[in-house]
């Protein structure tokens, strides 16, 4: 799928975000999870997002304009400071103000790294996604550095994990930026969400 898609602008703050209501589509994940080459890969661009941005950096919620219809958000990633505690402290006040309360979001694609175990840093900010109501899907990425045994084995583990909360898992994508697996998915996806 062909789209058209350009950098709009960078916020530390929610209320100098775009105001002129189009939808919203926000990727997430751990830091490293593979949210820049994710991006760059959908966007069909090398540097539309900076891939490896600097840890401590200034962190914005980044504004890409696609098809001047909707935008795409690249949050900060979270989990640098590996705490455990929960919501604005462990995630950062921007991600979780953006995700509470931005009426223009209409799903989450949070990223999780396929290639290792469950992490307790995802699994509980997908507890912070069901506490405040957002609507999100899952991407796994980087699944070409796996065979299709490992990858498997590896999704069955996150989706047991959810399971001990979640009665239905949420929808899921599986993604190579590198193969460029799941594009297509995606941009379906939101194109549907879009008509519905
Ligand atoms: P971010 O911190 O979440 O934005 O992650 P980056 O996009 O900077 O990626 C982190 C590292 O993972 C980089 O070394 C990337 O080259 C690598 N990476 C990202 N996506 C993929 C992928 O789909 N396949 C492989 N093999 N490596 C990837």
């Amino acid at each position: 799928m062909q789209i058209r898609a350009k950098y709009v602008s960078s916020h530390t703050e929610l209320n100098l975000c775009p105001k002129d209501g189009r939808p919203e589509f926000a990727f997430i994940g751990r830091s490293n999870v593979g949210k820049s080459s994710l991006i760059n890969t959908i966007c069909q661009q090398k540097d539309m997002a900076r891939v490896s941005q600097t840890p401590g950096k200034t962190q914005t919620l980044n504004f890409y304009d696609v098809n001047e219809k909707w935008y795409l958000v690249d949050l900060p990633g979270y989990g640098y400071a590996r705490t455990s505690k929960k919501n604005r402290a462990a995630f950062g006040a921007m991600i979780t103000d953006y995700l509470a309360d931005r009426e223009e979001l209409f799903c989450a694609f949070l990223l999780i790294d396929s290639n290792i175990s469950p992490q307790k840093i995802d699994l509980e900010f997908i507890e912070f996604l069901g506490e405040y109501g957002v609507p999100f899907v899952i991407a796994f990425t980087k699944i070409d550095r796996l065979t299709k045994t490992q990858l498997k084995n590896n999704i069955d583990a996150f989706n047991a994990a959810l399971s001990e909360t979640w009665e239905t898992l949420p929808q899921q994508f599986l993604t190579s930026a590198q193969y460029r697996n799941g594009r297509e998915e995606m941009l379906t996806f939101i194109d549907e969400t879009l008509k519905s």
